[in-house]
């Protein structure tokens, strides 16, 4: 391949042509309406999971936490008493543990993408975003999310806890994500060079 032909992206999903991973795409549509807050440098890795679900999810907005315009709009279509903010506090809410009519009652799911010190950094800059509900996992499924090393291999990425959120709030058709997840994953794994294969 030549070093051109390796700069192509698809205008879709944009991964490199060779990788593109739309065939795979799994459309899965649903009422709440998922918020992922990206930092800047989030926003700008090329693997990004949040990008990811917003293909297959509809009903997905990123929003750039560095865009005040984009922030304000976020907020203007938010409510206190339908939105759920998605971070591991003290006073949070396991969404395991959420019973209807109150698991449905949630129309927003905001998810902070990006490290946690991030998204605690972002709490801290814009204090909007502590006024929400916050919501945790009890018990989160261990992550598949091989291509892009975590240093903690608790972390889930942000398309995975969001399918998981969903799955909470009583989704049932949202673990078609999942499956698009690990295909794609496997697709990227099979065009790795082998030396970014290396793992523990
Ligand atoms: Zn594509």
């Amino acid at each position: 391949m030549s070093q051109a032909t390796k700069r192509l992206h698809c205008a879709h999903c944009h991964y490199p042509l060779g990788q593109c991973v739309c065939h795979l795409i799994q459309k899965v549509t649903g009422d709440v309406v998922v918020w992922v807050i990206q930092d800047k440098h989030e926003a700008k890795h090329a693997k990004n999971s949040a990008r990811l679900f917003a293909l297959c999810y509809a009903n997905t907005r990123i929003v750039n936490f560095s865009d005040a315009e984009q922030m304000s709009f976020f907020f203007s279509m938010v409510n206190l008493d339908n939105t759920l903010l998605l971070y591991p506090s003290e006073q949070a809410v396991a969404l395991e543990a959420l019973q209807q009519p109150e698991a449905s009652a949630i129309k927003h799911l905001v998810l902070l993408d990006g490290t946690w010190p991030k998204a605690k950094k972002m709490l801290l800059v814009d204090e909007r975003l502590t006024q929400f509900r916050v919501g945790k996992f009890a018990h989160a499924p261990s992550s598949h999310y091989e291509i892009r090393k975590s240093p903690n291999s608790e972390a889930l990425s942000t398309l995975e806890a969001a399918v998981y959120a969903l799955e909470c709030l009583g989704d049932l058709q949202i673990f078609k994500i999942r499956h698009f997840f690990s295909s794609a994953i496997a697709l990227q794994w099979s065009k790795q060079p082998e030396e970014h294969k290396h793992r523990s």
